[in-house]
């Protein structure tokens, strides 16, 4: 099973790669990722056979991220939030009406789904966010703005975390064609510019009641536990990533000549390379390691010593493999000289792509707090 689906997702990558080509030099978002994805039944990943998925386990799915990275952390992305985000959420928390409406569409990518933590003025520390819901009768109400979300401009739907008066966060599924959303897109971004990143604003947004995903007062539980697949998609994402600069930089360096000899044969060209290759060895034990903790954890979600020890191994793979994917590709960059500093190349697109993986889903500062405090105990964690 784990290896058709790993087929299907490897059919997927290389009918993307043409397109994607093309959307990167063009720095626009690549309208082919959907429906090549829907063609290629790679939507719904992670997601049980019941409702229309391919009920991948937890390391062909990690597989699966690994060849997705190779096209670049940007689609990785889009991924991650719709399947390793939104799809695992709605598994682990949706009720069976919100399965039925909502999980069963997005395998089949009639609904995109995406992730809101993140607003303006609260980003590594979403407990300072400020989008509130209110009870009214049997709806909610919501107002606030989400800022840097991806997928925000093509999602269907969208798990928004929002606090009531009394400091309580819910997580709400919010349909994006109601009354209420406006949209807009990140235009200036830096890099992944194949895929979508915005912000919206929710302006008396009504949520029906059974849109609650999750009881009230859950939603920080909700988010963290999100935030973990989150991570583990990131750090898998980044060995596939790390794998196409080392293939590119490997193919280059045979090719090119100089001094009268392929670079491939100037020792300082192979410590880049062996530098590359023990960031990809390194890195893929790193995220097969927390892939096993986090797979015991799946297996028995209320043991609180085993969500621990996959937490950390998760937020280690992350800030390992996330600088390691920065430093491999700009190894590769580096290899492959002056044509390297063009994105008409792959380790430069990689190069800019990767550079987010040290910001979202858990900064670099953040995880090494993080970690630090999972090794001397919580009362040296050195943030409130
Ligand atoms: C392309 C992209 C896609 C994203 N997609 C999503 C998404 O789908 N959903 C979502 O909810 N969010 C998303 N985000 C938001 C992302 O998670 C945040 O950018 C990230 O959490 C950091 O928040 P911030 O940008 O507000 O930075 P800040 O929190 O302002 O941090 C700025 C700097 O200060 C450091 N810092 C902050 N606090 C501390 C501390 N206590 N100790 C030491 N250093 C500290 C940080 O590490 C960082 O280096 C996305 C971001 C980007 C760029």
């Amino acid at each position: 099973m784990g290896d058709s689906i790993l087929k299907d997702v490897n059919d997927f990558c290389e009918k993307l790669r043409p397109t994607e080509d093309v959307c990167y030099l063009e720095h626009r978002y690549n309208d082919q990722t959907i429906p090549l994805a829907r063609e290629s039944n790679v939507l719904g990943l992670p997601v049980p056979k019941e409702f229309g998925g391919r009920d991948a386990d937890n390391f062909t799915y990690i597989k699966a991220l690994e060849r997705i990275g190779m096209e670049g952390s940007g689609i990785r992305s889009f991924f991650s939030v719709h399947s390793s985000l939104g799809q695992k959420l709605l598994m682990r928390f949706g009720t069976d009406n919100q399965k039925e409406k909502y999980l069963k569409p997005s395998t089949k990518g009639q609904i995109i789904l995406a992730f809101a933590l993140t607003e303006p003025d609260a980003g590594s520390n979403p407990l300072e966010l400020k989008t509130s819901f209110r009870k009214d009768g049997d709806s909610y109400v919501l107002n606030g703005t989400k800022y840097l979300i991806t997928n925000a401009g093509i999602a269907d739907t969208i798990i928004v975390f929002a606090k009531n008066a009394s400091n309580d966060m819910s997580a709400f599924l919010v349909d994006t064609d109601r009354e209420g959303v406006e949209r807009e897109d990140l235009v200036s971004k830096m890099g992944t510019p194949t895929t979508n990143t915005g912000m919206f604003e929710l302006t008396d947004y009504r949520v029906p009641q059974e849109n609650i995903l999750g009881k009230e007062g859950d939603g920080w539980s909700i988010a963290k536990q999100g935030l973990i697949d989150g991570r583990m998609s990131v750090a898998a994402g980044c060995v596939g990533s790390i794998k196409d600069c080392l293939i590119e930089a490997v193919q280059y360096s045979k090719e090119r000549v100089q001094y009268g000899k392929p670079i491939a044969k100037h020792q300082l060209v192979q410590e880049h390379i062996a530098s590359i290759k023990v960031h990809l060895s390194a890195s893929r034990m790193m995220v097969r390691r927390a892939t096993m903790l986090k797979d015991k954890w799946d297996k028995d979600p209320d043991d609180r010593a085993k969500r621990r020890k996959a937490d950390l191994a998760v937020a280690e793979a992350k800030l390992f493999c996330a600088n390691a994917a920065y430093d491999a590709a700009d190894r590769a960059v580096q290899i492959l000289g002056g044509r390297g500093w063009s994105f008409l190349y792959r380790p430069g697109r990689h190069l800019v792509d990767n550079r987010v993986c040290r910001i979202y889903e858990g900064a670099d500062e953040i995880l090494k707090l993080k970690i630090a405090s999972g090794v001397l105990g919580d009362e040296y964690r050195a943030y409130s």
